[in-house]
């Protein structure tokens, strides 16, 4: 079976939008797109100038992405962030009131959004917090295989905010299970800051898995909106159609190429060493804390620590110029508080603020 038969038939069926830019990809003189002749600023750095409408998926951008994920060009499709992503997935995969996406909560919240948002149903197979939120893989393959409606699996390997990873060979089992039925997220924006090997590399073997990464964690760039959908062409191709016609601003693309280029990579994987070593050094610190009945420190660059009176200590913080991730519409994550490692001064600063609150309480 085919993917394109996974797709709403609406989205097979309708003739894409086909942009000035795309047509004729901006040699000459050019008087196809209604722009400006003029900008009225210099845009430095990119390759045309503001009046002109940018790339709709630029070459060079596609191909350093391609490079740095280890796939080829036609398994990318740069979009705004992760989170365009996981949007145009649910779109293109989704009938509204009819199919559905299957989420393991505690999880990244913009799954649901999307779905409730396409008007799909959602399937959640809970972590609980007595097995410390472990993935319930028998639940997921057993829900996967069996519910019809279910088109999208959404995984996160580091979960957020639990920071576990997904097993390979539980994936491996899950494709399998999926196959002809569904498709499998594999939403890895926190893939570098682990040692496990990104799922970018399995997407040649299989028509069912995506995986999606971004800039916005480990390359310090969550301003820009700069993320990749990896999958096969046939998915590329189906996303393609409900894109917007000119998602990246030139001004992204040409950030995006400056924070990719060669020179950064040393660069970036120091940064990630740095983060590394502050996450130990919170950790052994939060050890000391008697107020902290749990850490779970995950593969990721945050940490997720169970306390008693949750709220009264994220407004300690905020009130002290802290500021932490509290979960209170989420009663699995009730006792639960999630903070990013941050630099050298202000994981100072969260400790100092946490000293404070023991001495007090
Ligand atoms: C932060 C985060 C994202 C969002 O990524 P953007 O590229 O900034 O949209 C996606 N998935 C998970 C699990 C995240 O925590």
């Amino acid at each position: 079976m085919s993917i394109e038969s996974l797709a709403r038939q609406e989205i097979l069926a309708m003739k894409p939008y086909s942009s000035a830019r795309k047509e004729a990809p901006g040699e000459g003189v050019l008087l196809n797109a209604n722009e400006s002749p003029w900008s009225l600023i210099e845009s430095t750095g990119a390759e045309r100038g503001l009046n002109r409408y940018p790339d709709p998926q630029p070459c060079e951008l596609v191909s350093a992405l391609a490079r740095l994920y280890g796939v080829e060009e036609d398994n990318v499709l740069v979009t705004r962030g992760s989170d365009e992503g996981i949007d145009l997935l649910t779109r293109v995969f989704c009938r509204a009131g009819q199919d559905a996406v299957l989420q393991c909560p505690p999880t990244f919240g913009m799954y649901q959004i999307a779905a409730q948002t396409q008007g799909a149903g959602i399937v959640s197979i809970p972590r609980s917090e007595e097995t410390g939120f472990r993935l319930d893989q028998q639940a997921v393959l057993e829900a996967a295989a069996r519910d019809d409606r279910i088109k999208l699996v959404f995984l996160t390997s580091p979960n957020n905010p639990t920071g576990d990873l997904v097993d390979e060979g539980f994936l491996t089992d899950l494709l399998d299970a999926c196959r002809g039925r569904s498709l499998v997220v594999m939403d890895e924006a926190y893939s570098e800051f682990c040692r496990a090997p990104s799922s970018a590399r399995m997407v040649s073997g299989h028509e069912n898995l995506v995986v999606l990464r971004t800039l916005s964690k480990a390359w310090g760039a969550a301003g820009l909106r700069c993320g990749a959908v990896l999958a096969q062409p046939s998915v590329i191709s189906l996303l393609g159609r409900v894109i917007a016609p000119y998602p990246l601003p030139s001004p992204v693309i040409s950030l995006a190429l400056r924070v990719l280029a060669p020179d950064m990579m040393k660069r970036q994987a120091r940064l990630i060493g740095r983060i590394r070593e502050n996450k130990e050094s919170l950790l052994s610190a939060l050890r000391g804390y008697p107020f902290i009945s749990d850490v779970l420190p995950g593969e990721a660059n945050f940490i997720l620590i169970r306390t008693q009176k949750t709220a009264e200590l994220i407004d300690y913080c905020a009130n002290r110029n802290v500021i932490l991730r509290a979960f209170p519409g989420n009663p699995p994550l009730r006792h639960w508080i999630r903070f990013s490692v941050g630099s050298e001064q202000e994981n100072a600063a969260l400790t100092a603020v946490l000293d404070e609150w023991e001495r007090e309480s």
